[in-house]
């Protein structure tokens, strides 16, 4: 790799208030962004072997601070430090994960067509040579519930960097030490193998992150978090003289339908599998189970009544914390709902868990409203009485990142259910049956995103291998010299990285 080592984390761009400041900080930002114009080139051209090694580095040196950075997130976030050690393994997990496919050579998926003149068509084939390409400097919006695997050095990153992306990061205000902390891990990592200045800043500030995202070099950018901001930042990208992708992962409600004969067999193990995936951090979970729909008198209702409180913690923040109450106050004697649990916050600051039912018919004359996210420890459960019913309630329900159907053996015959499960593909990314949505696997097949609102770009993922075709696009070489070609795509494949031949896949010539 070529370049300066002068990689920093810059912080100091978050004045706020007087005019002057303001344009301090919108020149820093600017500089930032040019900077990423600049190192773009070098990052976007530096070989996928040495990118993986940058990776590695960055998840070798997160590793390393480990102890420091968790308990900064422990005291920033309320999140426990079980929880966040596992987000942190996961984190460095995901930075390898991206640095093996590099180095397997699939993110390029080169393509080859020769020329052919008997080519069916109706007229002769030229040779066409189809790549992808890194689309330029990328912008994070971190997000405030994982503040390591949606953050800083999150899957965003991570796979920004491994297309050849140089990334800016809008660190969450929720917690700015850490994201301050980690960024330094990262710059240094960074600058230690030799990547070029401007590769890898961190920026603060509400402002600072829209005067980013319309900065006329930004090519693309991610964000996790609310319908609302994520909204508000798309139709920022979008308004720009040239419009950028914003590939948002907003909201989603994440509804699971049991069947009757599901419900009758398995009422405990599947109540007992909803609460913990409910109150498990503390309900902030994109995927947290927001809607169960179950059998009308089934026992599963009953486990629910009988409920245990489980363990949860503070919020993340007062913001998600004044969220939350706002959504107690209009689940709690809402008139539609029925309470099954409201449970009071403790003198730390936490909330318990609070289950609402509601039955179907009041489901569907209600759905706008009933069928909303509410972020934390609640839910809203949805008695039916025929199975068609499951199918009916599905269809209210906007695009989700999940939907989840828990049923038995003989149900797979039944036709209600499988129009519920085609239904489910058509509403959500990742269909679930008799499984957690909460667990988001990073793996070659994953994929986390959905119809909107659960994101803005639909045919793509943020968690998973497939999350590196967001910054990539494809370009194709009509006519070429071999002299001219990039290596991956040289008829003697130099790379020797798996290519499409003439429509045969997965060959290394
Ligand atoms: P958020 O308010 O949307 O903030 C996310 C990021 O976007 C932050 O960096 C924020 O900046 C920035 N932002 C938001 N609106 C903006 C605007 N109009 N202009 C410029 N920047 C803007 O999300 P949050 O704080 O993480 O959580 C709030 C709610 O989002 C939760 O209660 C929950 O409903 C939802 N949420 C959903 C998911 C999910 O995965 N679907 C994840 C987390 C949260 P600042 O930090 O500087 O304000």
């Amino acid at each position: 790799m070529t370049g300066g080592p002068d990689l920093t984390v810059v912080d100091a761009a978050s004045a706020p208030a007087a005019d002057a400041a303001r344009v301090d900080a919108d020149a820093v930002v600017d500089q930032l962004v040019d900077r990423a114009a600049r190192a773009s080139r070098v990052w976007g051209a530096t070989s996928a072997a040495g990118r993986a090694t940058a990776l590695r580095l960055v998840a070798d040196a997160l590793d390393d601070s480990a102890g420091s950075l968790i308990s900064i997130a422990m005291r920033e976030t309320n999140l426990l430090e079980g929880r966040l050690k596992g987000e942190l393994a996961r984190t460095t997990f995901q930075l390898r994960f991206f640095a093996d496919e590099l180095e397997a050579g699939q993110l390029s998926q080169a393509t080859i067509d020769h020329a052919d003149v008997n080519w069916p068509m109706g007229a002769p084939r030229p040779d066409l040579r189809r790549h992808l390409v890194a689309v330029g400097p990328a912008l994070v919006f971190a997000a405030s519930n994982f503040p390591f695997a949606f953050s800083v050095a999150g899957g965003d990153t991570a796979s920004a960097l491994a297309a050849g992306c140089p990334v800016i990061v809008k660190a969450h205000s929720g917690h700015v030490e850490l994201s301050v902390a980690t960024a330094a891990v990262v710059t240094t990592a960074l600058r230690a193998v030799g990547a070029p200045e401007g590769t890898f800043a961190l920026v603060t500030g509400t402002e600072n992150g829209r005067r980013a995202l319309l900065h006329p070099a930004l090519k693309a950018a991610s964000f996790t978090g609310s319908i609302a901001g994520g909204r508000a930042l798309f139709d920022l990208a979008a308004s720009r003289e040239e419009p950028i992708p914003f590939f948002g992962e907003l909201g989603s409600v994440n509804p699971v339908f049991v069947t009757r004969a599901a419900a009758d067999t398995r009422a405990t193990e599947i109540a007992a599998g909803f609460l913990a995936a409910v109150a498990g951090s503390s309900g902030q979970l994109c995927t947290k189970p927001g809607v169960l729909v179950v059998p009308a008198g089934s026992p599963l209702l009953a486990e629910l009544q009988e409920i245990q409180q489980l363990e949860t913690h503070r919020l993340l923040n007062a913001r998600i914390e004044s969220g939350f109450e706002r959504s107690l106050e209009w689940l709690h004697g809402n008139p539609k709902l029925t309470t099954l649990a409201h449970a009071d916050g403790t003198p730390a600051g936490a909330r318990g868990l609070s289950l609402y039912s509601t039955d179907a018919n009041t489901f569907l004359e209600h759905a706008a409203e009933l069928a909303e996210e509410h972020f934390g420890p609640a839910a809203v459960v949805v008695t039916y009485n025929d199975e068609v019913d499951q199918v009916r309630i599905l269809r209210e329900f906007a695009g989700q990142l999940t939907v989840s159907v828990f049923g038995e053996e003989a149900d797979t015959a039944i036709e209600s259910v499988r129009e519920l499960v085609q239904l489910a593909q058509e509403k959500a990314g990742r269909v679930l049956w008799n499984q957690w949505s909460t667990g988001v696997s990073v793996t070659y097949a994953q994929q986390h995103g959905g119809p909107y609102p659960a994101t803005t770009a639909p045919a793509t993922t943020s968690v998973g291998a497939a999350a590196v075709f967001r910054f990539l696009r494809p370009v194709a070489y009509q006519g070429f010299p071999e002299a001219l070609l990039p290596d991956g795509l040289k008829e003697a494949n130099p790379l020797g990285i798996p290519r499409r031949v003439d429509g045969a896949v997965g060959v290394t010539r």
